[in-house]
């Protein structure tokens, strides 16, 4: 692979180019926002978040308790209806060390 700042070829999969720094564009297709197949208390959609930007998911719970309670509880109820909607599930996967564990596809099916 070439580097796109300066065309010279540096190894492949490397995150920087190794003569002018540059960083390479990552090679793997961005990670999707999807709900959470395991970590889940009605939908999985704050677990989701909190996989998507690995984050603690009883932070994103809270935060949601809190902006739904300040903004009279159908704003809330109906933005997470919205995002239950329009978030894929996760495939429930099985790590070999049998965690269960959300995996979003790292490219997309052929
Ligand atoms: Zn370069």
């Amino acid at each position: 692979m070439y580097c796109s700042a300066c065309q010279r070829e540096v190894i492949d999969y490397s995150n920087f180019c190794s003569f002018c720094g540059a960083r390479q564009s990552p090679s793997v297709a961005p990670r999707r926002l999807m709900r959470s197949a395991w970590d889940k208390k009605i939908a999985g959609v704050c677990g989701g978040f909190s996989e998507h930007f690995d984050m603690d998911p009883t932070i994103f719970r809270i935060i949601f308790v809190f902006v739904t309670l300040a903004t009279g509880l159908l704003p809330g109820i109906i933005a997470y209806i919205v995002a239950w909607i329009l978030m894929p599930q996760a495939p429930y996967v099985v790590t070999p060390a049998g965690a269960p564990h959300s995996a979003a596809p790292q490219s997309p099916a052929p």
